[in-house]
């Protein structure tokens, strides 16, 4: 099955995106539909479908995507007051599109459970 997204194209800078970090391994840019007042995605590099496809070798790459947020919200200023880390997997999780990628959510109360 194609891998090839809009979030493959968007890394390799073929499709506009408001990119706000990316290095060797992953690319992080603002979420064209924001559900928040800061809505970052952060991909890897690499095209994984899912969460599911991702495998051992992957370990490195999935903490990277962390600490990736991690470090965003420190320097995106919300780090303190607080945020939100999603993954959506498959139909049933709500994913769309399929590039794993991190929702890095913040800017106002999240509520819980979500919808
Ligand atoms: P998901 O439903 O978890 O697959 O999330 C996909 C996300 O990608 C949605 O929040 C979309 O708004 C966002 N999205 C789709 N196309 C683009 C794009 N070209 N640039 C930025 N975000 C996008």
């Amino acid at each position: 099955m194609s891998t090839d997204t809009v979030f493959s194209r968007i890394v390799r800078g073929e499709v506009p995106a408001r990119i706000v970090y990316q290095d060797e391994d992953v690319t992080a840019f603002h979420d064209i539909s924001p559900v928040a007042p800061i809505h970052v995605l952060i991909v890897p590099n690499k095209a994984l479908r899912t969460l599911n496809d991702a495998g051992p070798e992957d370990q490195a790459l999935l903490g990277k995507l962390l600490l990736t947020a991690q470090q965003l919200a420190r320097e995106m200023g919300f780090a303190e007051a607080g945020y939100r880390i999603v993954i959506n997997c498959n139909a049933q999780g709500g994913q769309t599109v399929y590039h794993l990628h991190l929702h890095l959510l913040s800017g106002r109360r999240m509520t819980w459970p979500p919808g």
